[in-house]
């Protein structure tokens, strides 16, 4: 059976056909509406994927611009109803709709570091499993509402996500909002054309409401996602500024603000435990094995020591062959025990390279004090010196010192 064009009634986000004046005549026609539709959704697509060009690491914008891009499909098949076949126009049309939202809902997961699952193909199964109903060529309500349904359940599953995520950034919460309000409109809508079932599309009374809302959700959907597309590169280049290009660690900077961070919380014990690492007579590692090789071998070292430390502490290079470790701790013999960990870790595993086998070995400066108190600066000078023992003492070994602020601190451990 032949679906008389007039009757179709799924139009995408906002599932209505057109303004309609007092007196019954088309103020937005129908075709006019998914023209405009497509053409702002398309050029979103387009500078989605500019977005993608320029950083090819940001997943979610590439799933963006292809949902963009597969929506304005959509809607130009959709508005070209009557004038192509309606297994394009209908069948096709609603499927790239659907497809649109699963790969919206891709895009917010990948952003959101969440794994893209089967059940992200929902909204698609709901509409290609309703296709055959003997009701879907025969009643505009039964289409309305199948396709509605899988919609509803496309928002479903984008709101899950962004509640999961809700504390990461106001754009993830306003998306949120749009999208559990999206679910809203989605089953007030379901729930009309089921009481009370259209008979035609383009005069229903409830559609021009739903068009605006899903206007407005998709135009706030825009707005949002450059903000949280902008959010991530502000996060990329934070990272970027605080980290080592060498090793993949901290650097100096980033270790100060992870410092700053960590004395406002109160996980861990009350001490910040400062380890300040040296490399034993790395300077003869470059003269006889080149500067390559010495590269390789403070690589070797990071990955060791983070081996050796728990994730919550911090660890970082403060230049050349200079490392540092800040925990929180409860006393200094805990600081000292993580030290001596990775002192003998290093010495059980030898850097190997193509030619040689190389044994680095490092002397650590370890300096305790309360938290809350202390600074950066005065830890570290004070590890330095710790660290300066070391080295006198023969190199390979720790020495341990703490604030004298509590009388079981006032040690030095050789
Ligand atoms: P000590 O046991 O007293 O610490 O002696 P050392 O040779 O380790 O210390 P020194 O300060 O004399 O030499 C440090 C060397 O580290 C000199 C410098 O060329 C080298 N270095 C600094 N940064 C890098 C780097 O990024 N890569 C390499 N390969 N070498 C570096
Ligand atoms: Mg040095
Ligand atoms: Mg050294």
């Amino acid at each position: 059976m032949r679906i008389r064009p007039a009757e179709v009634g799924a139009f995408g986000p906002a599932g209505a056909g057109g303004f309609i004046s007092a007196k019954g005549a088309a103020v937005l026609d129908l075709v006019t509406g998914f023209v405009v539709f497509s053409a702002v959704v398309a050029t979103v697509g387009g500078v989605l994927f500019h977005v993608w060009l320029r950083n090819r690491h940001h997943h979610g914008s590439l799933f963006w611009a292809a949902a963009f891009t597969v929506l304005a499909t959509g809607g130009l098949l959709i508005g070209a109803r009557g004038q192509i076949a309606d297994v394009f126009s209908i069948h096709l049309g609603n499927a790239l709709m659907l497809a649109g939202l699963v790969l919206l809902l891709c895009g917010i997961a990948r952003v959101n570091d969440e794994p893209l699952r089967p059940a992200f193909l929902l909204p698609l199964a709901i509409w290609l499993a309703g296709m055959p109903a003997p009701q879907f060529a025969d009643s505009v309500s039964f289409r309305m509402a199948l396709y509605h349904t899988a919609a509803l359940s496309a928002y479903t599953l984008i709101a899950t996500s962004l509640w999961r995520h809700r504390h990461r950034s106001p754009a993830q919460r306003v998306l949120f909002c749009l999208s559990a309000a999206s679910v809203a409109v989605s089953a007030v809508f379901i729930v009309s054309v089921v009481v009370w079932p259209p008979d035609d599309f383009l005069t229903y009374p409830l559609g021009p409401y739903v068009l605006v809302a899903g206007t407005v959700a998709l135009m706030g959907t825009v707005v949002a996602g450059a903000r949280l597309i902008s959010e991530d590169a502000d996060v990329s280049l934070v990272l970027l500024a605080e980290t080592d290009d060498l090793t993949g660690v901290l650097n100096r900077r980033g270790l100060a603000r992870r410092f700053a961070a960590q004395q406002g919380q109160r996980a861990g014990g009350a001490l910040a435990g400062v380890l300040m690492f040296d490399l034993d007579h790395f300077k003869s590692i470059n003269d006889i094995h080149g500067h390559a090789v010495g590269d390789a071998a403070l690589v070797h070292f990071a990955a060791v020591a983070r081996a050796h430390l728990r994730d919550e502490d911090i660890f970082g290079r403060l230049g050349g062959e200079e490392f540092c470790a800040i925990l929180a701790v409860s006393s200094v013999n805990e600081a000292f025990a993580v030290a001596e960990r990775i002192r003998s870790a290093l010495n059980a595993a030898p850097f190997v390279t193509a030619t040689c086998q190389i044994a680095p070995t490092v002397s650590t400066g370890v300096y305790v004090a309360p938290r809350d108190t202390v600074t950066l600066e005065a830890l570290l000078t004070a590890a330095d010196a710790a660290l300066y023992r070391a080295k006198s003492r023969g190199r390979d070994c720790i020495v341990a010192d703490a604030a004298c602020q509590a009388e079981d601190l006032c040690m030095a451990i050789g």
